[in-house]
């Protein structure tokens, strides 16, 4: 696959595990640059649970070092979460892109300790004019805080039933995982699906001709 693959409608920790993706040179990031960070964190944005107050100021004039290491912060998270993945799975995809990091238990504890660090309370914010709305509160940069968000949204996900519902997807060349609704679908997107169907076929004819 040279092109990456969308899942709807996963969980954000899902996302951030299919941010990277198989290419004809390997793999690709979206997260390998500032920029391309930043516009990821702004496409979740309206799917954040719940939203931490510091990422409104944050995100229109973060310093270019802030945003440079949340974009390492987001890649660490998601090489750990994409071990975490793999051994839930039991993928054996070689699909070009690999399982993240290599050792489990350095996995779980850079999630943790990710999850850990965005020190945030609940607020209220219930002016005249507004409706009330609960934002997060506290005093860690915006980056900092997503992050922390993203990793312990994932510690829910692996430390919960849901965690048996995670897939590795079996088209070709695709690198995604998602959370399978029922225990039939082998593919993370439609578009997947029918890329398999025709490598099946493709397969079938040669196999066929060779006869
Ligand atoms: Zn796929």
């Amino acid at each position: 696959m040279t092109r990456r693959e969308r899942v709807a409608g996963q969980e954000l920790p899902i996302d951030l595990m299919n941010t990277v993706w198989a290419s004809g040179k390997g793999a690709d990031d979206a997260l390998s640059t500032a920029d391309g960070a930043l516009e990821w964190i702004r496409e979740i944005l309206p799917r954040l649970e719940q939203r931490p107050s510091s990422l409104d100021h944050w995100l229109p004039c973060a310093s270019p070092l802030s945003v440079k290491q949340t974009a390492f912060d987001l890649r660490r998270l998601r090489d750990a979460l994409r071990r975490l993945a793999a051994d839930a799975t039991a993928d054996e995809r070689r699909a070009g892109v690999g399982s993240g990091l290599p050792d489990h238990q350095v996995a779980v504890d850079m999630l943790n300790s990710a999850a850990a660090r965005g020190a945030v309370s609940p607020a209220l914010v219930w002016t005249g004019e507004s409706a009330p709305t609960l934002v997060l509160q506290g005093d860690v940069p915006g980056g900092v805080a997503v992050t922390s968000l993203l990793a312990r949204q994932a510690v829910r996900l692996f430390g919960s039933e849901e965690r048996r519902r995670l897939r590795a997807c079996a088209a070709p060349g695709c690198a995604n995982y998602y959370l399978s609704g029922h225990g039939r679908r082998r593919w993370c997107s439609q578009t997947c699906g029918n890329r398999a169907r025709v490598a099946r076929f493709n397969d079938k004819q040669s196999s066929d001709a060779a006869r």
